[in-house]
């Protein structure tokens, strides 16, 4: 009886399931929104039985749709939106708060009075991360500080905490099972990257119960089964952050290799391996996976304003009908005729990091046209990479060979040839969009020996369109020294 693995992908707009052959090919997807409540600006929260009532529900569907049967599935993946946090009652599983999203800054005033202690340092040498409530720890503080009774509570044993995995896997498990994965919690900013263990100190630092946590364990093995869900019990056999996940799914599995996943912003992994390289520029370090008991490492930066700029040439400028349009308008003029738009709407991230920035459109003349602008706002978003990918290489010493992408933007064939172009890199676009579920599938695969090896997975990997550097020299210059002397001109505004 043919066999297949189900990759579950708990993203922040929606919840997907997706049915994966050997081949690696897609048999169906399911898919379901998410709602997003906004209690106050600023703040992001979702009801976690949503959560897991969406992903019973994709589950449920995709089996149905395709007409696969629960005993063909031969394992589940777990791939989720990353340091979104929730806390339920252990006995009761009804959670105590809303879950509380990555993009929430309502526990903005612990990380600042952690800075105002001088602790961003201490933090960050061990963790890997910024001080920045993008993670899991303060969150937590504000749910504990915020719900009557919740420290007690939790002191007693009585509460759990958990990312997205951990919350599907204690509810497909039926409470059995209170386990993360190294890749998630080291998103937590409780766990020590080199015993890859919590760390006492930061568990005292944020007054944080030990009894709460999930186990942590590796990315790529059965953590258990599900219960009363099907027929039968499916293991469940990895569990996985997304951008990670995407890493995966792009079989990025040596030093120096880079994915960027082109959404509303910009996500760019590079895997150092075994070693932990603590950023010079701003950038995040975390972990990649652990398989077999060995850990990969990366780095991590964003851009916060990619496809997000295209949005705006749509909806804020309405330059363009359709963000598709924006390849067409771009190509129909031969360059950008000195131009260049700096789309730092939320500030400048790294390397710079100057959080009031605002953006710019610069070098305007008489002969300026609406398609100069479109161009020169495509290309921003490879500019932007291009700052992140130096970066990287600067803080690692490793020079990057190709870059793997994929996401909404990536899409835009003259935006992957322009970033070729100035990276003087290959860029690949893979086949599948789903590198994402594709990644958490190919973990638990391995986990079920579905698929016997990584070597095995690398040779599945199918390629869409390479690009390859066009640009010479002398005008590549020219370009990046031209953005840089925009980007000096904003940061002085
Ligand atoms: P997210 O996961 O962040 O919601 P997606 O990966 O779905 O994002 O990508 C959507 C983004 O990609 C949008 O910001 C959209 O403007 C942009 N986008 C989609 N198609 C194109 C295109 N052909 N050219 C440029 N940008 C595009």
């Amino acid at each position: 009886m043919q066999k297949y693995i189900m990759a579950i992908d708990q993203g922040t707009t929606s919840t997907r399931a997706i049915l994966f052959d050997r081949e690696s090919n897609i048999m169906g997807i399911a898919q379901k929104e998410l709602e997003n409540y906004y209690p106050k600006p600023g703040w992001v929260e979702q009801n976690a039985n949503d959560i897991w009532a969406s992903s019973v529900g994709v589950m449920v569907e995709v089996l149905a749709k395709t007409g696969i049967m629960d005993s063909q599935v031969a394992a589940i993946g777990i791939t989720n939106q990353r340091e979104t946090t929730v806390i339920w009652d252990k006995k009761t599983g009804v959670p105590i708060y809303n879950a509380i999203v990555w993009q929430s800054r309502q526990s903005d005033s612990y990380c600042e009075n952690l800075k105002k202690q001088g602790l961003e340092h201490f933090i960050k040498k061990k963790t890997g991360l910024l001080l920045d409530p993008y993670f899991s720890a303060s969150k937590i503080r504000y749910i504990l500080d915020h719900v009557e009774g919740a420290q007690e509570r939790a002191e007693k044993g009585e509460l759990l905490f958990g990312t997205m995995d951990t919350w599907l896997l204690w509810k497909m498990t039926k409470g059995k099972k209170h386990v993360s994965d190294v890749s998630n919690v080291s998103r937590t900013m409780l766990m020590n990257l080199e015993t890859l263990q919590y760390d006492e100190e930061l568990l005292n630092l944020w007054n944080i119960p030990r009894c709460m946590l999930p186990e942590i364990r590796s990315t790529s093995e059965i953590y258990g089964f599900t219960e009363g869900l099907f027929d039968c019990k499916i293991p469940i056999a990895s569990l996985v952050g997304d951008q990670q996940a995407a890493l995966f799914g792009q079989t990025c599995f040596e030093a120096g290799n880079v994915k960027n996943t082109y959404g509303t912003g910009c996500f760019l992994l590079m895997n150092t391996k075994n070693k932990i390289i603590h950023s010079n520029n701003g950038l995040i370090t975390c972990v990649g996976w652990k398989i077999d008991g060995v850990c990969d490492y990366v780095l991590e930066g964003s851009v916060f304003i990619a496809g997000a700029a295209i949005q705006w040439l749509r909806d804020g400028i309405a330059l363009i009908g359709k963000s598709s349009e924006s390849e067409q308008r771009a190509t129909s003029v031969s360059s950008c005729n000195g131009v260049y738009v700096v789309p730092s709407f939320t500030g400048l991230g790294a390397p710079y990091w100057k959080p009031q920035a605002k953006g710019g459109i610069l070098g305007l003349t008489r002969g300026t046209t609406q398609n100069h602008i479109i161009r020169a706002t495509v290309e921003s978003l490879a500019y932007q990479t291009s700052d992140v990918v130096s970066a990287m290489e600067e803080d690692s010493g490793l020079k990057i060979e190709k870059m793997l992408v994929d996401g909404g933007a990536s899409k835009n064939n003259f935006l992957l040839q322009f970033q070729s172009d100035i990276l003087n890199t290959e860029v690949i676009r893979s086949k599948t969009s789903e590198t994402t579920a594709l990644g958490a599938a190919y973990l638990a695969g391995l986990a079920v020996k579905y698929w016997k090896s990584v070597d095995e997975i690398k040779e599945q990997f199918q390629v869409s369109q390479v690009f390859q550097p066009s640009m010479n020299e002398v005008l590549r210059e020219q370009r990046i020294k031209g953005w840089k002397k925009a980007v000096d001109a904003i940061i002085s505004f």
